[in-house]
């Protein structure tokens, strides 16, 4: 362990004054900071615990919209009916995204923010890693990159954004709303992320002093779904994932909207696919030529072409899922 400075705020004016000083980190649940203080990714001269502001953990409905406070736990957010009935695409994120113990610390507002679980980014040896050290290069491009990107990748960075909720959330056109002392931000969770072509060295657009205080979920997503494909279906991170929201008539589909996680280093939505499916049968051979059309522009590295067909098929099935309109929470 090293030493630093450890403020607890009380108040969000409190808190956005200690964040906004050079090398501060914001704790919230902690489950990911204090594991990447653990491995020596993040050295911190300040550790601004949130836990204590008032106001940022309630779930409510106002304008046909679901306002979650940033502090609430995943597993409140999970099971508060208002998800469960209008967004059980994130409820079964969330149910995937982690251990129970871990979901019942870790954040909504903070979970999306986390980094990379690439090895070389986390190795505590020195490899080449663009994250880690701006300009030292990237390891994975031609070395371990089985679990790496398909879309969006660079040769500086072909790492993926892990985070499952971060998928559902972009699938549903979610917002974050931040606040700061140089003042506050709506940003779309779809924009959330930075991909390598704008930054290699970045794994999200907000901005040190910023501090996320409430997730709008606009409207609803009830005929939604989550699909995850991991080595182990207990606990593990995703191979791929696909966050899918639909929006029926009988069998035909009127709208789409299509998040995978795991596949580039920000939720990628699938817009092509998304135009292709309306006025689609589900389960027809068009559902599935719309499905493969998304595909067009993805590129396989060396080690991770199974990821492509990995990627389709979980589409598929989180589509079939959605349009059965299976609850929230399985019995
Ligand atoms: Fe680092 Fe990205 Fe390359 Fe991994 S993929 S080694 S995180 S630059």
């Amino acid at each position: 362990m090293y030493p630093f400075t450890y403020h607890r705020a009380d108040t969000l004016g409190d808190a956005m004054a200690a964040a906004d000083a050079d090398g501060a980190a914001v704790l919230a649940g902690g489950t990911e900071l204090v594991n990447w203080i653990r491995l020596g990714v993040s050295r911190p001269s300040d550790v601004v615990d949130i836990n204590r502001l008032p106001d940022l953990s309630a779930i409510e409905l106002a304008d046909d919209t679901v306002h979650i406070g940033a502090l609430a736990r995943l597993n409140d957010v999970a099971g508060h009916a208002l998800v469960r009935d209008r967004f059980p695409v994130l409820t079964q994120a969330i149910h995937q995204a982690a251990s129970a113990q871990l979901r019942n610390l870790a954040t909504i507002g903070g979970n999306p923010l986390q980094m990379t679980r690439c090895p070389y980014f986390r190795s505590e040896a020195p490899t080449p890693c663009n994250k880690r050290r701006r300009g030292s290069g990237c390891a994975a491009r031609h070395g371990i990159n089985d679990q790496h990107a398909i879309f969006g990748w660079t040769d500086d960075c072909v790492a993926v954004q892990p985070a499952d909720p971060a998928t559902a959330l972009a699938a549903v056109d979610a917002v974050l709303v931040t606040e700061s002392a140089r003042g506050g931000r709506r940003i779309p969770a779809r924009d959330l992320h930075v991909l390598p072509s704008q930054d290699p060295t970045a794994h999200h657009v907000l901005r040190p002093d910023e501090i996320v205080t409430r997730i709008e979920l606009p409207g609803a997503a009830r005929r939604s779904a989550y699909v995850k494909v991991r080595e182990r279906a207990s606990y593990e991170y995703a191979i791929v994932a696909a966050a899918v929201a639909l929006e029926i008539d009988g069998t035909t589909i009127r709208g789409a909207r299509i998040a995978l996680g795991s596949v580039a280093m920000r939720p990628w939505r699938l817009h092509r696919t998304e135009q292709l499916l309306i006025d689609s049968t589900i389960g027809s051979t068009e559902v599935e030529a719309a499905v493969a059309a998304g595909f067009d522009d993805a590129r396989a590295l060396p080690h991770n072409a199974h990821k492509i067909p990995l990627a389709r098929n979980a589409v598929l099935r989180a589509i079939e899922r959605a349009a059965a309109g299976e609850p929230a929470m399985r019995p």
